[in-house]
Order: structure tokens, then C-alpha cells, then sequence
């Protein structure tokens, strides 16, 4: 009974994300487990065939014309935008789920940090417009960059850049709007970057790359040599 009513209606009640994290829900199945996601759930993750997808998204990388031009030199996703980031991902950011973002920066260090090459100097995490982050309660990319820095001992600069324009969302913007909604969207602070010539660029998902391009241009500016990593969690699908 319990169950079959968090099924009818956990797609549409705020109420039933916090009874699922009370009573110890997985989130993806609805049955009884300790994690946020069961370690049934967690073993049928799509992410477990790492080079498969690692190896297709570094192809659509290099061969898709809108992600040709991000201007970050390695790109590393947990996987591409689909299930069970499309659901979990939305629940972070509008359902109040902060901790998943602890959870799926786990999935994150666990699967790839492998596949870094070299490690970053200094982690910095896509930073929200302070009106957002207020309306928000918190920024889901410096929660996944913090879990990270936690992990990797490398350290996040939380306050090296600023979002100074309190941009559209660009998920309600066209392709070619999404550029001028960003144009001089970011600051950054050159002093955080002395003596740095490593880092990686955190957020939980690169749609077209419109963002991850306006921050690391506000970034070569100040600090033209630097090595730009992005690390993420989704990869919109092309
Ligand atoms: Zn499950």
C-alpha cells in the first residue's frame, strides 16, 4: 500500500522526494534501501560501461559542430543527459535534493577521476547570479566541487568567478540567443589564478556548451595559458 502510493505519485509531489528520503526509499525504484539509490539500481547504471561511453562521447566531442567549439581542452562527463540523470539532476536543482549531488559527485570520482590524466591545480565550479543562488538556497555545481575537492585533495575556489549577470535560464533560450544572454555573464578573480596552470571547470550539465564558453573566455582573459578542464556529470545528447 505504502509503496504503490509513493508510485502514483512521486513525479508530481514535492512532499513524497522528503517521505522517500525519510523512510529510506531508493529513489529510481522505490524499494527499501539505505542509499538514495539501491545498489540493485546502482549496478543497472548505464555509466558502468565507462569506455564504451566515455570513448562515444569523446567522438561526438570532436566531430559535433557546437561542442567543436568549446573552448576547455579535456571534457570528462559522468555520462551522457539521459535516465537517470534527467530525473535525478532536476530533483537536485527544483526538488530541494542537495544531497544528491554528493551522491552523483561519488559516481563522478568513482567511474572517471581514473581517466585524468593530469590532475587540475584547482577545481572552480559554474557559479550562480547571487540572486539565484538566494532563491536556491544553494549552487548544485559548487556542492558537486566540493564532494570532489573532498575526495581528490585538489582544492575548489569557490569565489574565483562570479556570475555578474543575472542571465535567462538557458533551457527557456534558442540556440543562438544562448551566447548573448552570457556575453560578459562572468568575472573572475586573476589573483585566485596566480601560479596556476591546471584547472577544471565543474557543473552538473553542459547542454550546448554556451555557459562553459562564456566562463572559460572570462578565464582566458585573465589568464590566457591557463589548461581548462571541464568536469561534469551530464553531457546533453546531439
Ligand atoms: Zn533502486
Amino acid at each position: 500500500m505504502f509503496f504503490s502510493f509513493i508510485q502514483t505519485c512521486k513525479n508530481t509531489s514535492e512532499q513524497c522526494y522528503a517521505v522517500m528520503r525519510e523512510f529510506n526509499i531508493c529513489l529510481l525504484c522505490d524499494m527499501p534501501s539505505t542509499a538514495v539509490i539501491c545498489a540493485v539500481c546502482q549496478q543497472d547504471m548505464l555509466w558502468h560501461s565507462d569506455e564504451q561511453v566515455q570513448s562515444e562521447i569523446l567522438e561526438q566531442l570532436w566531430v559535433h559542430p557546437r561542442l567543436s567549439h568549446l573552448k576547455c581542452d579535456t571534457l570528462i562527463c559522468l555520462d551522457k543527459y539521459r535516465y537517470p540523470l534527467t530525473y535525478l539532476i532536476p530533483l537536485i536543482k527544483f526538488h530541494d535534493r542537495a544531497d544528491l549531488s554528493t551522491w552523483l559527485a561519488d559516481r563522478w570520482y568513482e567511474q572517471r577521476f581514473a581517466l585524468v590524466n593530469t590532475l587540475p591545480d584547482a577545481l572552480i565550479s559554474v557559479p550562480l547570479h547571487p540572486k539565484r543562488l538566494r532563491h536556491r538556497g544553494f549552487n548544485q555545481a559548487a556542492l558537486i566541487a566540493d564532494r570532489l575537492s573532498t575526495l581528490s585533495s585538489i582544492p575548489h575556489l569557490a569565489h574565483a568567478a562570479k556570475r555578474r549577470k543575472a542571465t535567462k535560464r538557458q533551457s527557456e533560450l534558442q540556440q543562438a540567443h544562448r551566447e548573448a544572454n552570457l556575453t560578459n555573464a562572468f568575472t573572475v578573480d586573476h589573483h585566485a589564478l596566480i601560479g596556476l596552470k591546471h584547472i577544471a571547470l565543474v557543473d552538473d550539465v553542459v547542454t550546448t556548451g554556451a555557459t562553459m564558453n562564456a566562463l572559460c573566455q572570462a578565464i582566458q582573459k585573465v589568464a590566457p595559458h591557463l589548461y581548462i578542464d571541464v568536469w561534469c556529470l551530464g553531457l546533453a545528447e546531439l
